[in-house]
């Protein structure tokens, strides 16, 4: 696929098993309507999302992580849980009332953050490494 290492986005569930993947590019995970479709399907499922940022970073939202994250808890109309997982670290973050801040304790292990990182410097998704993926 391309030749760096990109974002990869995976929806999960309540005890922090995958249930959606998707793809992004060097710098971004662009929305689409399929996906949305997919999401707002499985939405009593999903617990949040965990996307990759696949450098050595600290692990942190940009802002536009964090109008994503507002945008989905409006449409789902709840706190959602966030992960992001670069090549070092990976972080779980929720609203605490006035900012997306870092869970000490969050409520589960993300379980397929290493596979995060390995399909982000594969440059792609080869979703027959993604066992639990009930779909693409
Ligand atoms: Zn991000």
């Amino acid at each position: 696929m391309g030749s760096g290492p990109i974002e990869i986005e995976v929806a999960f569930g309540f005890v922090g098993e995958s249930i959606l993947w998707r793809g992004g590019n060097e710098g971004c995970i662009q929305d689409g309507f399929e996906w949305w479709q997919k999401v707002f399907s499985q939405r009593t499922l999903i617990a949040g999302t965990a996307h990759s940022h696949p450098w050595n970073v600290p692990a942190c939202p940009s802002s536009r992580d964090e109008a994503t994250f507002a945008g989905w808890e409006s449409t789902f109309g709840r706190r959602m849980l966030w992960w992001i997982v670069t090549l070092t670290e990976a972080q779980c973050f929720q609203w605490n009332g006035s900012v997306y801040a870092p869970l000490d304790n969050p409520p589960f292990v993300l379980q397929d953050a290493d596979l995060l990182r390995t399909l982000s410097l594969d440059g792609g998704i080869d979703y027959g490494k993604c066992t639990r993926t009930s779909n693409a």
